[in-house]
């Protein structure tokens, strides 16, 4: 079995997750006392949103190399970055660290393609939702990708810092969320992309008949897959 490096703690809440995830897929796929071989890089987040915000993603990218780079001193085989927008500096993160790295954007477009979704809704924080580091990786995968109004982005990207990160979870943002979620069907999107890994713990696919692509649940599967191949 290979050794899954995870940058994590971007939010912590949402690498919870992670650990979840790639655990219960070892256990189904081989059984018995099975467990997942990891390692955990979980960052302050603190220092990273203040790059954010301030536009700094040279630092927060030399931040996740440098953890990157600890994770294959430690025996990882292979680096799953635990969120979505700090994919923008994805090539900056995995400089001289010479191992694959699973893209959270490409395998998210593998099971878009394997449903056959043709045009999706995108969510994320405004970094993924506005900007083309995302999106380009849906649209060369022949995905036409929508998002919602300027005001709902804002929305969205509000509900992700102040709440989900911290840990909040408020059912007149799920409702928000929802009432978006329906907007963008009438749109003629076919699915909607939970590209934040924070948003699953909001909203699931129980809570509508609009097919949903949590990318958190669809990233930490493909590393189980990945480590036990
Ligand atoms: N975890 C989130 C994502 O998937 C947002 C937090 C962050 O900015 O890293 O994009």
């Amino acid at each position: 079995m290979k050794t899954i490096g995870l940058i994590g703690g971007m939010s912590w809440e949402s690498t919870v997750t992670y650990y979840q995830v790639i655990n219960r897929v070892v256990k189904e796929k081989l059984g018995g006392f099975c467990s997942a071989k990891c390692l955990l890089y979980s960052v302050n987040f603190d220092e990273i949103e203040k790059c954010q915000m301030s536009g700094d993603w040279k630092k927060s990218g030399e931040i996740l190399n440098q953890a990157a780079l600890s994770l294959k001193k430690g025996g990882a085989d292979f680096i799953v970055l635990c969120t979505n927008t700090m994919h923008k500096v994805a090539d900056q993160i995995m400089q001289n660290v010479d191992l694959p790295f699973l893209h959270i954007a490409e395998a998210t477009a593998s099971k878009l393609k394997a449903h056959g979704i043709c045009k999706t809704a995108l969510f994320g924080t405004k970094f993924t939702m506005q900007q083309d580091f995302y999106k380009s990786v849906l649209i060369k995968n022949g995905i036409d990708v929508i998002i919602p109004n300027d005001d709902d982005v804002s929305l969205i990207n509000d509900v992700i810092y102040n709440q989900l990160c911290m840990g909040e979870i408020k059912q007149e943002s799920k409702k928000e969320f929802l009432r978006i979620i329906d907007d963008m069907q009438k749109q003629g999107a076919e699915s909607v992309i939970l590209g934040c890994t924070e948003i699953g713990l909001l909203v699931q696919q129980q809570d509508t008949s609009v097919k949903l692509f949590d990318t958190a649940l669809i990233h930490a599967e493909q590393a189980a897959l990945f480590a036990i191949e």
